[in-house]
């Protein structure tokens, strides 16, 4: 059984910030030693199960370089750094489950640790009508592949998006969301049990053929709701996007890499401040 895991990093336990999630910044030293003691955990729980025979791990945040390399254990694989095609899914195309690890709620979501959606000039994606977030999104890319996502870890908010999407995964809630920017933290022995109980469920799961990889009908339709009128006309030089109204632009896929793709021209058309 090959694993594969997307690792991001507002839903680990301990991380309630920015400060702690950025390069640079005062506390992102500690962000990560929280985040390499999370991943320690879950890599524990499934090099205990004899049938994982490879751990590929995708750091899926930010510039994609915050797993510590010297501190991966034997026998996983880990790929780090950006600029990769296929973002926070890098790597899904090779397994046959998948784990997102320290995941977060989509743009919008009350009461939910650093809520976004890939960026935060994204106000709202819709993927055939549906509000969708990275779970989602990336669900979707796993699902094009044929990839169930056995277990999904993070805070409270993300767990009811996660369970009302894949409903036969496992969800396992670190920490509750406070507000955007504080959590109610439970202690690292808690969210270990809570981890590696849940590695061991997901992949039973797996093993009983419960889990159906996240499908989405195709021809696709992307909508996405941007911050400003502006940045929707930047979206607008991606071609095939249609304009919606002053925020949104729509795209039709005919499969989902290629949506994918669409969705992140317009992230990288965007970038920047709000001009006004
Ligand atoms: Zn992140």
């Amino acid at each position: 059984m090959i694993v594969w895991l997307s690792v991001d990093m507002e839903g680990i336990s301990g991380i309630v910030e920015r400060s702690q999630l950025l390069p640079g910044e005062l506390q992102y030293e500690t962000g990560r030693k929280f985040l390499m003691s999370e991943l320690h955990t879950v890599l524990a729980a499934l090099k205990s199960e004899p049938d994982v025979s490879e751990i590929i791990v995708n750091d899926s945040h930010d510039g994609m370089v915050n797993l510590m390399w010297d501190q991966i254990p034997d026998g996983v694989r880990l790929i780090s750094g950006g600029t990769k095609a296929w973002s926070m899914n890098q790597g899904t195309a090779d397994a046959d489950v998948g784990l997102f690890v320290g995941y977060h709620a989509k743009a919008g979501t009350a009461a939910a640790v650093m809520d976004h959606t890939y960026a935060g000039q994204i106000f709202r994606v819709r993927l055939n009508g549906r509000e969708v977030g990275e779970t989602g999104i990336n669900a979707a890319v796993a699902g094009h592949f044929g990839v169930p996502i056995a277990m999904i870890s993070g805070d409270d908010k993300l767990c009811l998006e996660a369970g009302e999407l894949l409903p036969e995964a496992v969800t396992v809630m670190v920490k509750e969301g406070v507000s955007r920017n504080s959590a109610k933290l439970y202690s690292t022995s808690e969210t270990s049990s809570r981890l590696a109980s849940g590695v061991k469920d997901a992949l039973a799961r797996f093993r009983r053929s419960e889990l159906k990889p996240f499908k989405v009908s195709n021809p696709a339709q992307w909508e996405i709701t941007l911050m400003t009128a502006d940045m929707a006309d930047r979206a607008m030089y991606c071609p095939g996007m249609e304009r919606v109204d002053g925020r949104t632009v729509s795209y039709q896929s005919s499969t989902v890499l290629e949506g994918f793709r669409a969705f992140y021209t317009v992230m990288a058309l965007t970038s920047g401040r709000p001009l006004y």
